[in-house]
């Protein structure tokens, strides 16, 4: 049988990092099996659902390489007529009735087994009363009375619950809309899944669509609950704590496999490996090695994931997503080819942690700086430095070949000739060009700015240093 996993996001939100790292589990798995994964937007909720919000999930799915197999991601929505089909079935043939009993009598129920300090729930009272349809009637689904369901969930263990602890839940509204037990049960069976891995906020749901898929004689999946992710407070992965959207991560300049490895290793271990390619989580991922228990969410270890995925990636890789983040802060590599980006990604690596922290510390290479850093002015420019600019920019123009070893030798024969050290060369220079006191090697930085920036800013920072 082909193993086939599927994603069921519900569309009231943005992509949450718990969100996508049940996403990556059910996408290993299947891939890890040649078997198939299926994005099923879960869209019922009318209210909450939002198109932004499919938006959001789908640009997730694509920024991180989690591809489905379905043609199009499929929209419950859509499905309704299925639903109605399979809700009707399960009434033919004595598995759901007709429920007619008002809210208020819900209610008053309820505040009845509150005060005995019993669980509220159905008391069963249409079961068997044969209520004809109406437009104030819900189908309720008929529980079995007695007997137990185990759930032999591949992360947490046999899980047993006594039918009796379960009511008859409402598989379709007043309005004929089907419920989120009912639809999943029937998107489960219907699209042949063969292992269902979600959050364990769904276990209590468990028991009961094992019971509506047995009524439907459907085979049952396995099912896999992934614990919850905490904040670094030991409290529910939540906005307070920091990034949590997908997207966020994408803006504060992570890149996607940084954000893969750190998430596969959330509850997941294989040995005491840390980094792991696509390739290997693939080959390496198994549900046995996926822990029961809730882990935290390490903000720290994920930046230091991303440091190692900027300095050891091909840096071509790298460059779309910079280019991403150039255009964030308004510079457009894309039309503006003057700076040779793989140089640029190489050159930057080593002192940023993010492509936020790259973008921003390459924006000389292609605009104009404002002003000077006033500290680094202060102590690089200092009198006489007007000469030392001077006497390079004369240099410079008459190089031949604009490169890395030639720039080199310029610098250390302008600091020969006017008898300086390197250093008081070279900090002048690199304010002059740079704007700052910071840049990567001198002659790296001069090699990517190229010839005809280098002259115009050593021209400007000389009459700036004259005026
Ligand atoms: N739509 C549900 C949710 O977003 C998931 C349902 C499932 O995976 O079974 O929480």
């Amino acid at each position: 049988m082909t193993v086939t996993t599927r994603f069921a996001p519900s569309p009231t939100g943005y992509l949450h990092v718990g969100g996508a790292r049940t996403a990556l589990f059910s996408w290993l798995y299947a891939r890890k099996h040649q078997g198939e994964f299926i994005l099923r937007i879960e869209d019922t909720d009318l209210e909450r659902s939002t198109q932004e919000s499919v938006q959001a999930i789908l640009d997730g799915m694509e920024w991180l390489g989690l591809n489905y197999d379905n043609e199009k991601p499929i929209f419950q929505t859509h499905r309704f007529d299925r639903y109605k089909e399979v809700i009707g079935q399960l009434i033919e043939q004595g598995h759901a009735y007709y429920c007619d009993c008002s809210k208020e009598e819900l209610e008053t129920l309820r505040e009845q087994q509150m005060a005995a300090k019993e669980k509220p729930r159905y008391n069963g009272k249409c079961r068997d009363a044969n209520k004809p349809k109406s437009d104030k009637t819900v189908v309720r689904f008929k529980t079995p009375i007695d007997g137990a369901i185990t759930i032999a969930d591949l992360v947490k263990g046999d899980i047993t619950v006594a039918n009796k602890e379960l009511d008859d839940l409402v598989i379709a509204r007043t309005d004929g809309s089907p419920t989120y037990n009912l639809t999943v049960v029937v998107d489960d069976m219907d699209m042949k899944i063969t292992h269902v891995i979600r959050g364990d906020d769904h276990i209590n749901n468990t028991p009961r669509q094992i019971n509506i898929l047995k009524a439907l004689n459907a085979s049952l999946p396995q099912y896999a609950h992934l614990p919850m992710i905490l904040g670094s407070d030991g409290a529910r992965l939540s906005k307070r704590h920091g990034a949590v959207s997908v997207m966020q991560f994408r803006d504060e300049g992570y890149l996607p496999q940084a954000l893969l490895n750190y998430l596969v290793r959330l509850g997941w271990s294989h040995g005491d490996q840390e980094i792991f390619s696509i390739q290997e989580m693939i080959e390496l991922f198994d549900l046995n090695n996926v822990n029961g228990a809730a882990s935290a969410f390490n903000m720290e270890k994920l930046l230091w994931l991303n440091h190692h995925y900027l300095m050891h990636s091909d840096p071509a890789e790298i460059v779309p997503h910079l280019i991403w983040h150039l255009g964030a802060i308004g510079i457009d590599a894309n039309t503006d080819k003057s700076v040779d980006l793989i140089e640029l990604v190489k050159a930057q690596r080593e002192r940023c942690k993010t492509l936020v922290e790259m973008a921003s510390a390459s924006r000389y290479f292609y605009q104009e700086f404002e002003s000077y850093e006033e500290k680094s002015a202060k102590k690089a420019f200092v009198e006489g430095s007007e000469n030392v600019l001077a006497e390079l920019k004369t240099a410079f123009a008459q190089l031949e070949n604009w490169e890395k070893e030639a720039l080199h030798d310029v610098v250390k024969n302008t600091a020969e000739k006017l008898e300086l050290g390197l250093g008081k060369v070279a900090q002048p220079l690199r304010v002059a060009t740079c704007g700052s006191g910071v840049s990567p090697s001198i002659d790296i930085t001069l090699a990517l700015l190229g010839r005809e920036k280098t002259l115009a800013r050593l021209q400007r920072a000389i009459e700036h240093i004259g005026a």
